[in-house]
């Protein structure tokens, strides 16, 4: 399979990248590890005659924590993320999360940028920012701004990037308490049928806050505030569990594919919550 033909371009700062954006249009995109665009670029169902490859752009990648402030470069790989050990330290679920993306080969190119900005549902990581409340930085024509994670995401492949904007960061606070990001798939290297990232703290035997995100139930990532809550103030006891998995079940719209039907994915999307909320209450 071969691409349609296209012009690459590779600036070697932000100022060029905005450069050919502004002079294509909707005829230029960037390409960071190329592992969603190339394909798509392959069995043509994207058409790109200007790629604006990010390599060589400094400052894009590059994971940084200050004073509980986590931040990660958009060029920065998932690969770069598990062989982190400061990020390791302050935010475990990245790490876990990023060993149940794809396969090392894929790892060592797909970047955060990209698998957050493509706004496929099916990606890992939107669903992990949400979780972690991410905020995201874009750059574009009129300078910097700033964008929350549970805000960024409108539908499949829409997101709140202004076609003349690149992503250049995700930060969040390291999270405490317990985590867990649990992930039903076909076989290694696929994207979720379903997956949950859980975040909780616990005092005494109590949980004092929960934050729950869903991947690939529905065109975007789904952050379950509802679900959530209903963990908070109980002992994480069967009954909050049952009430947590309803509510995430109230939010989540999944469609029929190859991965299952409907009830199928509702019944995963359940397991997987379940596990994850004991997982991440065990380590609180
Ligand atoms: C076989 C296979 C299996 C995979 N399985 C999984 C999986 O299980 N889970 C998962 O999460 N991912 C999976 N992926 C996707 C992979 O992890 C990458 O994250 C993904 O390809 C996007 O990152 P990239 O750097 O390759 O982006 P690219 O392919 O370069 O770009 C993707 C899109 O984002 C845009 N973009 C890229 N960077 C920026 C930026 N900084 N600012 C604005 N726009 C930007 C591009 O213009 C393009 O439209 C899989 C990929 C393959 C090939």
């Amino acid at each position: 399979m071969i691409p349609a033909a296209f012009d690459y371009h590779r600036p070697s700062d932000m100022a060029g990248v905005l450069a050919v954006l502004k002079e294509h249009g909707d005829d230029a995109r960037v390409l960071a590890g190329g592992h969603s665009l190339i394909p798509m670029m392959k069995l043509r169902m994207a058409d790109v005659p200007h790629l604006i490859d990010l390599q060589d752009v400094d400052g894009l990648a590059g994971i940084s924590i200050s004073d509980g402030r986590v931040r990660i470069g958009a060029m920065t790989t998932q690969a770069e993320i598990i062989d982190d050990a400061a990020l390791a330290a302050a935010a475990p679920i990245m790490r876990e999360a990023s060993l149940q993306i794809a396969d090392p080969q894929v790892r060592y190119m797909g970047t955060v940028g990209g698998n957050v900005a493509n706004g496929d549902p099916g990606n890992d990581m939107p669903g992990l920012m949400q979780c972690l409340d991410a905020t995201f930085v874009l750059v574009g024509p009129d300078g910097e701004r700033e964008v929350k994670a549970r805000d960024f995401y409108e539908a499949a492949y829409m997101t709140a990037r202004e076609d003349d904007e690149v992503l250049v960061a995700a930060s969040f606070d390291a999270p405490s308490g317990g985590y867990a990001y649990e992930k039903q798939k076909r076989k290694i290297g696929d994207y979720a049928t379903a997956a949950a990232a859980v975040l909780l703290t616990k005092d005494g035997g109590t949980c004092t806050s929960a934050s729950i995100a869903m991947t690939n139930l529905s065109d975007t990532p789904i952050w379950s505030e509802a679900a959530g809550s209903a963990l908070v103030g109980t002992s994480v006891d069967d009954a909050a569990i049952n009430a947590a998995v309803d509510a995430m079940l109230g939010d989540i719209d999944p469609t029929q594919d190859n991965r299952g039907p409907i009830e199928f994915k509702r019944h995963a999307a359940a397991v997987i919550l379940r596990r994850a909320i004991a997982r991440a209450w065990d380590r609180a």
